[in-house]
C-alpha cells in the first residue's frame, strides 16, 4: 500500500490575528464562551450535563419570552426551521407564509418542497409586513400554519410579531415565527405574542458559535404536531423531543461543548440584564447607521422599526456593494455581508449584535471610510466616527 503523508495543513495559519467576524450572524464569541467550549465533554446523559441543560433553558426563557420547555437541537437555523414545518405541514393543505425577505423565501420553499400549498403575504423588501394584508387573508381561507420572521437579516426590519400573533390567535392555525437573529438583541415574548412554535439559533445575539437550534412550541401547536402527517420526521419530531426537554435532556446525543457555551453565554447575558443587552444593541445599531449616513450609505429599509441586530446600507450608485464587503475583508480584516439575490451588489450588511462595544462601531466606521476611500470615493475623515459619537453621547 502506498501511504502519502499530507503536506502540512495550513488552513488555521490563514486566520490574520486581527480578524473581525461583524457579520449578521455568526457573530464572535466572547473569551469567556470559548473557554466554556474547552471544557471536558460530558456525559449526555449525565447528572451534570442534565443541570448544564436545566439552566441553559431557564436562562434561555426569559430571552424567549416563555415558561414552556426550551427543544435544543444540534442544527443551524434552516434546520430547525425545516423542522417546525415537519411538524405541522401535512401535504396539499394550505399554509400562510409573510415575505418580507429573504429567510420567508426560505420557508415558502420548504414548505412547497413538503408539498403544502403555499399562500404568501409578500411584503416589499425594506418594509415591515402590514398586520391588516395578514387579517384580510387570514379570511379567505383556514391555514394550518401562518410563518413569519420576526426579525429579517436580509433587509433589517423587524415585524410587528404582537400584532400579526393576535390575528392568528383568533384562528386555527398555529403560529410559527423565526427569530434566529432577534432573539438576544430584541425583545421576544413567546408567550404573550401568541407565538406557538418559535425557532431561533445560537450563532447571533445569543453569542455562542453556530450548530445548536432552538424550539419553544405552545399547547395549541402541539396539538398540530401530533395531529401532522404525511412529512417525515424522526430526529426533528417534537413529539420526541418535547418529553426529553421536560426532563432537562435532548432526545439525541447533544453538541455537549456548545451546550456549555450556551450556557457561559446566557451567564453573560443575565450579568448585563437582559433590558441593558437590548439598549446596548439599540443604541449601537442606531450609532452605527448615523455613522454609516454620515459616510454617504443611506439606511436601506424603508420600514419601520428598524432592527437593533442588523444593520443594512444601501450603496450609493456607481459602487458595488460586493466590492465594500470583499475591501473590507482583505485590506481590513472585517467580514461584513452583502445579500445574495436581488439585492446582491446593492446593499451592505453588519450584525450589531452579541458581544459588541462602542469601540468595535467606531473601529467599524473607520474601516467603511477607508475602505470607501480606496475605492475612489471622498468621504470626509472622522465623520462617521463622529456621527456616531454624537449618537453614543446622547445616549
Ligand atoms: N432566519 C434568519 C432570520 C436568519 O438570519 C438566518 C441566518 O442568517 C436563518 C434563519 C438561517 O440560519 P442558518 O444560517 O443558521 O441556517
Amino acid at each position: 500500500m502506498n501511504i502519502v503523508t499530507p503536506p502540512p495543513a495550513t488552513g488555521l495559519a490563514t486566520i490574520p490575528p486581527d480578524y473581525r467576524l461583524r457579520l449578521p450572524g455568526p457573530t464572535s464569541v466572547p473569551e469567556r464562551v470559548r473557554a466554556a467550549l474547552m471544557l471536558p465533554v460530558l456525559s449526555h446523559r449525565g447528572p451534570e450535563f442534565r443541570t448544564v441543560v436545566g439552566e441553559t433553558a431557564q436562562m434561555l426563557r426569559p430571552v424567549f419570552g416563555t415558561q414552556r420547555d426550551i427543544l435544543i437541537y444540534a442544527a443551524s437555523g434552516t434546520g430547525v426551521m425545516e423542522a417546525a414545518l415537519a411538524n405541522v405541514i401535512t401535504p396539499g393543505e394550505p399554509v400562510l407564509i409573510i415575505i418580507h425577505g429573504q429567510f420567508g423565501e426560505r420557508f415558502a420553499a420548504i414548505a412547497e418542497g413538503m408539498g403544502a400549498v403555499v399562500d404568501r403575504v409578500a411584503v416589499e423588501w425594506g418594509e415591515a409586513p402590514d398586520p391588516e394584508a395578514v387579517r384580510t387573508q387570514l379570511k379567505k381561507r383556514n391555514y394550518r400554519a401562518v410563518v413569519c420572521v420576526h426579525n429579517e437579516s436580509a433587509t433589517g426590519v423587524v415585524a410587528d410579531i404582537a400584532a400579526i400573533g393576535a390575528l392568528v390567535r383568533e384562528t386555527d392555525a398555529v403560529f410559527v415565527v423565526d427569530s434566529v437573529s432577534g432573539a438576544g438583541g430584541i425583545e421576544l415574548q413567546v408567550d404573550a405574542w401568541g407565538i406557538d412554535i418559535l425557532v431561533s439559533a445560537s450563532q447571533k445575539a445569543l453569542m455562542c458559535p453556530p450548530g445548536l437550534g432552538y424550539v419553544v412550541v405552545s399547547a395549541k401547536g402541539m396539538a398540530t404536531v401530533e395531529k401532522a402527517s404525511g412529512v417525515p420526521r424522526f430526529y426533528f419530531d417534537f413529539r420526541r423531543a418535547q418529553p426529553a426537554a421536560a426532563k432537562d435532556e435532548t432526545s439525541f446525543t447533544a453538541p455537549v461543548s456548545l451546550v456549555l457555551g450556551q450556557h457561559a453565554a446566557l451567564t453573560m447575558i443575565h450579568e448585563e440584564g437582559l433590558a441593558n443587552v437590548f439598549a446596548r444593541h439599540r443604541r449601537l445599531g442606531e450609532a452605527l447607521r448615523a455613522g454609516g449616513v454620515a459616510l454617504g450609505l443611506p439606511i436601506f429599509p424603508t420600514g419601520r422599526p428598524l432592527s437593533a441586530t442588523v444593520s443594512v446600507f444601501a450603496v450609493p450608485d456607481g459602487v458595488d456593494g460586493i466590492a465594500i464587503v470583499r475591501h473590507l475583508h482583505t485590506r481590513y480584516h472585517t467580514v461584513i455581508a452583502s445579500q445574495r439575490g436581488k439585492l446582491s451588489g446593492k446593499v451592505i450588511r453588519f450584525g450589531t449584535m452579541g458581544a459588541l462595544s462602542a469601540g468595535d462601531i467606531m473601529t467599524d466606521l473607520h474601516y467603511l471610510e477607508c475602505t470607501l476611500r480606496d475605492l475612489g470615493l471622498s468621504p470626509e475623515p472622522g465623520v462617521g466616527c463622529a456621527a456616531a459619537a454624537q449618537v453614543l453621547a446622547a445616549a
